[in-house]
């Protein structure tokens, strides 16, 4: 079985094959294993409603993450996060600055499955998915967690009162009621691209932080 069509059967699309192939198809096989573990989960509503779980997406060898919300319609459809409108956007500003999702970057959720006419998560579901990004940030051990917005910063950090037009461009620490990382440990934290595409004002600001965390990967390479 070669990498591509274990990255294939994971939801991935096309791995990025490089010197890096065996270490990338040893995890992808560990996140594979975990996913199936998981991919009929029905531990909350939300399984009522979805068409799928949607994992994460991207080169998860890079130990560069980014963190959003939960998949909404397109994404329950496809099977993979940000492939709307909003992730196009992202998608697209990233690569302005030469990241590339198969490449560069692994990119998940706080919540895997759809909620309801995409509404915010509530806190007993980012509760109770929790154990899927726990694993994955166990398996993918990343060097810079970015969170897309409030709903992601909340469940990466465990801090309840978050503004992201506060904090935008920094890190933030997670606390000790982080589900999913160990207490202290920094998160980027930038727009969510949804609240650009109702806010365009914000995408010189977002644009900023896109260079800010391009510099940080090149300084982790
Ligand atoms: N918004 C998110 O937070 N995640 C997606 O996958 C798509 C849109």
């Amino acid at each position: 079985m070669n990498s591509t069509f274990i990255y294939e059967t994971i939801g991935f699309g096309k791995v990025y094959i490089d010197k890096k192939l065996r270490t990338v198809s040893d995890l992808l096989q560990q996140l594979k294993a975990f996913y199936e573990t998981c991919k009929d989960c029905k531990k909350c509503k939300l399984s009522e409603q979805r068409t799928q779980v949607v994992f994460g997406d991207g080169n998860p060898d890079t130990g560069i993450m980014f963190v959003g919300e939960a998949p909404g319609a397109d994404e329950d459809v496809e099977g993979k996060p940000f492939v709307g409108k909003a992730g196009k956007l992202l998608t697209q500003e990233l690569e302005r600055v030469g990241l590339l999702r198969q490449r560069d970057y692994y990119i998940t959720n706080v919540v895997k499955c759809r909620p309801p006419d995409n509404r915010t998560p509530e806190e007993h579901e980012m509760i109770t998915c929790s154990y899927v990004l726990k694993e994955e940030i166990k398996l993918i051990k990343p060097k810079l967690v970015i969170a897309l917005g409030r709903t992601a910063a909340v469940g990466l950090s465990g801090i309840k009162q978050i503004s992201p037009t506060k904090v935008r461009g920094s890190f933030i620490s997670a606390n000790l009621k982080s589900p999913v990382l160990a207490p202290g440990t920094k998160i980027f934290v930038t727009y969510h691209p949804s609240y650009l595409l109702r806010n365009p004002n914000e995408l010189s600001n977002f644009r900023e932080d896109i260079i800010k965390i391009k510099s940080l990967i090149d300084s982790l390479r």
